[in-house]
């Protein structure tokens, strides 16, 4: 070992504002000392200090195959080698584009961006576009990056226009935000009766992974979809986590078969579409996407987007978990992975309950799923803390703060899911009364 996570986190500190460059990689809401990560292979990651970690982070989503997949890796070096960017049209960006829309019905046409954030804002400002309207739907708990008119989280009660989040969002920038309680038929009833005629969209989150893992219900999301195509509203599903990643047609196949006809009207990918490289994309119906430019009004554009070498991981990454079986396996072990938790939670005595859909997962120290953010926030953080040191030091690296959901990839083993219960057990142990 020549050095140490601490003495790389205070080097980091010195230079990178909280020493990291993403807020939530710096341990604040757990404590301690994020480890730095030096490599990663299958389903382990090896931090500085040589330490050996089974991940279920996978980069935040990305990663469903495992690190260093041979598929992924051929691909984007033989791309690498042939051009990093040209900043002119490829025919993989043609691939991709083709790839996922044959993977999700009504997606006629996608523009890829470099980031879900890019996405995100992209899709809102071309919502806004077609629809000639300014106000917009987001709910509590939900997160789609970090674009201004996004920054925003509910206060208490029904619709309330948008106060910031972040500092340095003015308030004239978020007026027309509204924030909504999730899974709250009423609100949205309330908030439609009011903004129905100057509603541009309405974006959500289907099966929310920034409030750890909670479901739209199917009556709520039942409503939504009948709620915007009554009043003209765009109907836009943020799957820039859930996307092939819950299920191969995403979030959306899932409520597709929960509610016949089922179809949101514009959609936003992100993580597992890149495969690990930065990659993201929105989309929806020709009409839609006809609006921005160089067809239409709507600007957008970008240097890196479609980049040769993101566009290679990301096809290759598509093309292994279209394969048959593929998502039934990922979501068995994701079943099993979760099941186990929580069981070791009950024979410690602790309330615990958790959920998952495909290779997304969350658990809860509580006794029942919540369904909102508020509830959430009320699920208990010192156990969750507590918890997550005692895996940590296990070996199992969890995501660091109790509202993030969790990740299994393809090449997690039996033996690694064994081994994570292993370490629950013991965890748990100390952790009852
Ligand atoms: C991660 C995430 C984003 C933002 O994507 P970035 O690539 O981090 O900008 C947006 N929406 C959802 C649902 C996400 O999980």
């Amino acid at each position: 070992m020549t050095t140490t996570n601490a003495a790389l986190f205070e080097r980091a500190q010195r230079v990178i504002p909280g020493g990291v460059n993403s807020p939530v990689r710096a341990f604040r809401a757990v404590g301690g000392t994020p480890r730095f990560i030096a490599r990663a292979q299958g389903a382990y990651l090896w931090d500085a200090e040589g330490q050996r970690y089974i991940d279920y982070i996978g980069s935040w989503g990305p990663m469903i195959l495992g690190h260093g997949h041979p598929a992924v890796l051929e691909a984007v070096t033989k791309a690498a080698a042939d051009g990093l960017s040209f900043g002119a049209p490829t025919e993989r960006e043609i691939e991709l584009a083709e790839a996922i829309s044959a993977l999700v019905p009504g997606l006629e046409q996608v523009r890829l961006v470099s980031s879900g954030t890019e996405a995100a804002m992209s899709a809102i400002r071309l919502a806004r576009g077609a629809t000639g309207r300014s106000r917009m739907i987001k709910f509590e708990g939900c997160y789609h990056g970090h674009a201004d008119a996004l920054l925003v989280k509910a206060g208490s009660g029904l619709a309330t226009f948008g106060n910031p989040t972040s500092a340095g969002v003015p308030p004239e920038v978020v007026q027309h935000t509204i924030v909504l309680p999730y899974n709250d038929v009423s609100a949205l009833e309330a908030a439609f009766a009011e903004h129905g005629p100057h509603l541009a969209c309405v974006m959500v989150e289907p099966i929310a992974g920034n409030m750890n893992f909670v479901r739209a219900s199917v009556p709520f999301m039942t409503r939504l979809r009948a709620l915007c195509s009554a009043h003209g509203a765009l109907l836009v599903f943020d799957e820039v986590m859930s996307g092939f990643r819950v299920a191969l047609g995403g979030a959306q196949s899932v409520y597709a078969r929960l509610i016949p006809g089922f179809r949101p009207d514009m959609s936003v990918f992100g993580k597992v579409i890149g495969g690990g490289m930065p990659l993201a994309a929105f989309g929806g119906s020709r009409d839609v996407m006809a609006h921005l430019a160089p067809l239409g009004p709507v600007y957008q554009a970008g240097t890196l987007s479609g980049n040769p070498v993101a566009t290679a991981c990301g096809l290759a990454t598509l093309r292994e978990i279209a394969k048959p079986g593929f998502f039934e396996a990922l979501t068995a072990k994701t079943q099993s992975l979760v099941e186990g938790i929580v069981a070791a939670g009950r024979s410690a005595g602790i309330p615990m309950c958790g959920d998952s859909e495909g290779g997304m997962f969350g658990f809860f120290f509580h006794q029942n799923l919540p369904q909102d953010y508020p509830t959430v926030m009320t699920t208990d953080k010192e156990r969750f803390n507590r918890f997550f040191h005692g895996m940590l030091e296990r070996g199992v690296y969890l995501a660091p703060a109790l509202y993030e959901a969790g990740f299994v990839s393809a090449a997690h083993t039996t033996e690694d899911l064994a081994a994570t219960h292993q370490a629950a057990r013991e965890a748990l142990a100390g952790l009852a009364g």
